[in-house]
């Protein structure tokens, strides 16, 4: 941390406020300029009161230097971070997909597509149980008995199942039955939620909040890893901007940033992110392309009569065709 000091200031009250800092094991560095003193804060800066500071009358302005976030931050744990999920990894080289509907609709549809996906060398299997829709008089989800038909896709594929949690109530069931817990766009603040997922083990998809900058984001992934829970992994989604033609915008750089600031997996939805299915191919390939560790995309055997999010689904053919390009892009089949 930097403190900028207001020209003119008495030597006396520099003097002070060094010796106040210094007081709570901070070493402060002064620096003299033509018009400004400049005061380094070296050492554990998370006990200085800010706003006591910025009060003061001898402070001009506070410019930070380290990234708030500690957990999540590459500075403090060089390696990537890769987080086991049954007999998968993501992250660290290995490439994950997670594809299946947006909702668990009925046992035939969420079976149809399992059989499917796993045909094609998927190992994840996403449905939502608890839908977060805009509007309130829109399918809200099939709730408990989604959650009962996802575990009856895992009984009989053996693939792991990505679910979306709404609230803190439904913890117990998600620790039982998912495999990896998905925070969607719309709780990648609620930090109360937060929290309680950092006391589980189970790994953690953070999805970016719709108007989320990186650092707040890689703040919420704090929340989860500072109460214990390490098994994060990020997905970029789409932001909004003032662009219409496309549901969200996708943003392709968080991939590479992300990666340079955290050592976290991050993996990119390329359905949410545009809206519209014909897209889901080239962004899913600009993902692989920007280096994310896997791909989640929606996949519905019949997306006309989707109950949610139909528009930007895969119908099964198109999915098995995305499948083929991204293993020939990759090298390998994906996890
Ligand atoms: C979803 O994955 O179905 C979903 C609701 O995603 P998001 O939170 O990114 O909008
Ligand atoms: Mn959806």
């Amino acid at each position: 941390m930097i403190l900028v000091l207001k020209t003119n200031v008495e030597e006396k009250k520099i003097e002070e406020l060094i010796r106040t800092l210094e007081s709570s094991q901070i070493r402060v560095e002064r620096t003299k300029g033509v018009d400004y003193t400049i005061l380094a804060l070296i050492g554990d800066t998370r006990s200085v009161n800010e706003g006591t500071i910025l009060n003061s009358d001898i402070v001009h302005r506070i410019i930070h230097v380290q990234e708030p976030y500690k957990q999540a931050n590459r500075l403090f744990h060089p390696e990537n971070t890769t987080v086991k999920v049954g007999d998968c990894t993501i992250g660290g080289g290995e490439f994950a997909v997670i594809a299946g509907p947006c909702s668990v609709e009925s046992e035939e549809q969420i079976l149809t597509v399992a059989r499917e996906v796993k045909k094609s060398g998927a190992k994840f299997l996403r449905g939502g149980a608890y839908k977060p829709r805009t509007s309130p008089y829109s399918f809200q989800g099939l709730g408990e008995r989604g959650l009962d038909l996802l575990k009856l896709a895992k009984e009989e594929t053996g693939l792991l199942i990505v679910s979306e949690i709404l609230s803190t109530d439904q913890l117990d069931r998600f620790v039982r039955d998912v495999d990896i817990i998905q925070v969607g766009a719309r709780n990648m603040q609620n930090f109360s939620l937060l929290k309680e997922l950092g006391r589980v083990q189970k790994p953690v998809i953070l999805k970016r909040g719709m108007s989320a900058t990186m650092e707040e984001w890689l703040m919420s992934a704090e929340y989860i890893m500072a109460e214990g829970n390490k098994n994060v992994i990020l997905c970029e989604r789409g932001i909004r901007t003032f662009e219409t033609y496309t549901r969200n915008t996708f943003d392709i750089s968080a991939i590479p940033m992300i990666k340079h600031y955290s050592h976290l997996p991050i993996i990119a939805d390329p359905s949410h992110a545009t809206g519209r299915w014909w897209m889901v191919e080239p962004l899913a390939k600009a993902a692989v392309a920007a280096g994310a560790d896997g791909l989640m995309v929606e996949v519905h055997p019949n997306p006309e009569k989707a109950l949610s999010d139909g528009a930007q689904s895969l119908t099964l053919e198109s999915y098995k065709k995305l499948m083929n390009e991204i293993n020939l892009m990759i090298g390998k089949l994906a996890c």
